[in-house]
């Protein structure tokens, strides 16, 4: 059987002790695949991803059945700043970086936040060697950046650390199209080159699965269909509910 990076099992998750998000949820990431986890706006995609990385008591959630493996081994009891240490990086809507610091200084901060994780020695010239626009603005803010490099430096914020797992959330947001095919060109770069296995949430169906292994769709906190892009892509159903224009 196949190594599983990510493994999410019935998760149950309640908001404010009463809201429900997710409803018994099912997902694997294989070690070194990528794989979309694609749906409408509420149906649970970056709760789910708050789920895997930790974060979502910040936000008075909580799973409240199922479980969550990182390569095999449970990580729901962990604490947030302990999932980026063992290698699961989560890269969260809305780019969040450091509007006030540099490009270099985000990178340092991130690079920070790794202590305990000795093995991981910060490789500044391969992050920019994905990113050479961020490389030519290092000495500039951050704040200053066009929405695609704040995007870039998001997620180089997250390929610092050298991660065996990047959760992606929605990277193409409010991005023109050119940038946004720019970013997914380097999302599958980083996959192939560094075996990083990604779990991409995206409301774009059509563009996730291109550079997707598999796909999931949830609606309403729990999984309606999942396959293959190949086999995504030319379900009916799937073009006609999920994608812009089938
Ligand atoms: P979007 O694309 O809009 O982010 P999504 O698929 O990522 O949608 P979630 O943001 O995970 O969906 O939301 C799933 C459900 O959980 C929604 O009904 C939402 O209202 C609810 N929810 C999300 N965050 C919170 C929160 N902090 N407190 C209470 N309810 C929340």
């Amino acid at each position: 059987s196949t190594i599983k990076a990510l493994s999410v099992t019935g998760i149950e998750v309640v908001y404010h002790h009463s809201i429900q998000a997710l409803r018994g949820l099912s997902i694997d990431v294989p070690s070194g695949a990528i794989v979309a986890l694609l749906g409408s706006n509420g149906a649970g995609k970056t709760t789910t991803l708050k789920a895997a990385s930790g974060i979502l008591p910040l936000e008075n959630g909580r799973v409240v059945s199922g479980d969550i493996a990182f390569f095999g081994e449970s990580i729901l009891n962990l604490a947030p700043h302990d999932l980026p240490r063992r290698g699961l990086a989560h890269v969260r809507e809305g780019r969040h970086v450091f509007d006030e610091l540099t490009v270099e200084e985000n990178l340092i901060a991130a690079t920070n936040a790794l202590q305990g994780r000795p093995s991981v020695k910060p490789d500044f010239d391969m992050v920019y060697s994905y990113f050479p626009r961020l490389k030519e603005r290092r000495k500039q803010i951050a704040g200053y950046l066009s929405g695609g490099e704040q995007q870039m430096l998001a997620i180089s914020r997250a390929l610092i650390g050298q991660p065996r797992l990047i959760v992606l959330d929605e990277p193409s947001l409010g991005l023109a199209p050119m940038v946004v095919a720019d970013i997914f060109r380097i999302i599958q770069r980083i996959n192939r080159e560094h075996g990083v296995a990604i779990l991409l949430v995206e409301q774009n169906a059509r563009q996730a699965l291109k550079i997707a292994d598999y796909g999931y769709i949830m609606e309403n906190g729990r999984i309606v269909i999942d396959g293959t892009s190949d086999f995504l892509e030319n379900d009916p159903d799937v073009r006609r509910f999920y994608f812009g224009s089938a």
